[in-house]
């Protein structure tokens, strides 16, 4: 379950989203395509513009709109362990609880979740019982998701004393008092799938949620695969 925040003309509306309205709600933002975001607690932020004439028809407004639905029960921490038997979990179709020595634990056959591992997903509402099965919610997967996509931007160096080789070349705009700005910065993701430099922070910040972008819209069209991880 989810806390559903609509953000629209007249300001915000607060609601309540089950798994099923937010894949609806997930599919139809990739459909349209709206951009989407996995959130680290394991919900997901979309968002998008609409155009509407202003009076005359004669200009263009842009009116930002959005809904964010944050999970009723944060992921927490995606240890190397919890991954691990989610992954177990998730790929398994035949994954059920059984009690073994009047203890529950998750079992595909050949593999068991110890008890108090088991206990632990549960409460933290990582996995659900489905019609006989053990899967992982949904928002085990946009945790997941947005674990495996952890973006940083690097500060810029700023003004720096040139080396001998960098002042050799002169006339260099932006020089200052002997002094030479660089104000690149590098946008880099965990998955290591992205590594650029950009000419600046803010576009390193937007080349990295493109990337965030760009992996939750390949997650949804691929029906929430999970990400894969190094
Ligand atoms: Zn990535």
């Amino acid at each position: 379950m989810f806390h559903e925040t609509i953000t629209h003309a007249g300001g915000t509306t607060e609601g309540v989203a089950s798994e099923a309205h937010a894949v609806t709600l997930l599919d139809r933002a990739v459909r349209r395509q709206y951009a989407v975001e996995a959130t680290p607690a394991g919900g997901a932020l979309i968002t998008w513009t609409r155009h509407l004439f202003g009076p005359g028809a004669t200009s263009v407004v842009l009116v930002d709109r959005s809904i964010r639905l944050d999970p009723m029960t944060p992921v927490g921490n995606l240890t190397d362990a919890v991954r691990e038997d989610l992954a177990l979990v998730d790929g398994d179709p035949h994954a059920r609880y059984e009690l073994q020595q009047e203890r529950r634990v998750i079992t595909g056959g050949l593999w068991r979740i110890p008890p108090f591992a088991t206990a632990g997903l549960r409460a933290r509402r990582l996995v659900v019982e489905d019609r006989g099965h053990v899967r992982l919610t949904l928002t085990a997967r946009l945790g997941l998701l947005a674990h495996a996509h952890r973006t940083t931007t690097t500060a810029p160096r700023g003004w720096y004393h040139p080396s001998a080789y960098e002042s050799a070349g002169l006339n260099r705009p932006g020089r200052r008092a002997g002094l030479l700005r660089d104000s690149t910065s590098t946008a880099v993701c965990t998955c290591r799938e992205l590594s650029a430099v950009a000419g600046d922070r803010d576009e390193a910040r937007r080349l990295a949620r493109d990337h965030r972008r760009a992996v939750a819209a390949a997650f949804v069209t691929a029906r929430f695969a999970l990400p894969v991880t190094a």
